[in-house]
């Protein structure tokens, strides 16, 4: 006797907005798990019921694995004005929380919680950097930023045997930074030398700073001219010309 297969067809994994506690936003989440937990109490002369929806929630941005629940119960109605019907109405207060809890307001940029999908050396540093500052560290978090520049100038193609004057230089020369940001990164450099043989501590919003000096490089140089470069293989050719017009172009 024909016996009912259980489906083992993978299911599109269902998606929902939620905030994740971790890279601290409103981030579309991969749903792993969910369960619906209606309750209800009564004396026999009172009752009141409610429900918790759980949730085993992934953040697409950081790939954080959270737990996630809402919660509301009939003692939490709020009451408002319909603006249609005009009549009072009771609509449900949803009390929201997760497991980790949001850590401290994070000041990383978003590409940030990203950036080892491009490079997870530089990613790493740029990990330990944030760690390092929010932790008021600023020697080994100036370190961290020279070793990050330095990191991104090789994946820039830059000779990495250069000293560090000169591959800002290079990068200059190379067109990937102008006049005024050589000599902030000149000066991203100098501090994070400073730092490391002459024990050179900026103040925080010093360090700030250099910090954001750093992370504009990266989001432009690094993040944007990746993306340029790889579209470039999808532009269409040119149509081939006649070898008359081909001189011209
Ligand atoms: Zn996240």
């Amino acid at each position: 006797m024909a016996t009912e297969q259980p489906s083992i067809e993978p299911t599109k994994p269902q998606t929902m907005k939620a905030h994740c506690p971790r890279c601290d936003g409103e981030r579309t989440c991969d749903v792993h798990g969910s369960f619906d937990q209606p309750w209800e109490w009564s004396d026999g002369e009172h009752s009141e019921n409610g429900q918790l929806d759980h949730r085993l929630l992934q953040c697409r941005g950081c790939e954080l694995v959270f737990y996630w629940q809402s919660s509301w119960d009939t003692q939490s109605w709020d009451y408002r004005y319909n603006p249609t019907t005009g009549e009072e109405e009771t609509v449900p207060e949803y009390t929201l929380q997760t497991y980790p809890a949001p850590e401290k307001k994070s000041t990383r940029p978003d590409w940030a919680w990203t950036l080892y999908k491009t490079d997870s050396t530089l990613a790493q540093i740029m990990d330990e950097v944030y760690t390092t500052s929010e932790g008021r560290s600023f020697i080994l978090a100036s370190i961290g930023l020279r070793t990050a520049l330095d990191r991104a100038t090789e994946m820039l193609g830059i000779d990495p045997a250069l000293p560090m004057a000169e591959k800002v230089t290079a990068l200059h020369d190379g067109g990937w930074i102008g006049e005024t940001e050589a000599q902030t990164l000149g000066i991203v450099a100098e501090a994070g030398n400073a730092a490391a043989h002459r024990a050179f501590s900026p103040d925080g919003d010093d360090f700030q700073h250099l910090l954001s000096t750093l992370e504009q490089f990266i989001s432009r140089a690094i993040l944007s001219g990746k993306r340029a470069l790889e579209i470039g293989p999808k532009i269409p050719p040119k149509q081939a010309r006649s070898s008359s017009k081909a001189n011209r172009t």
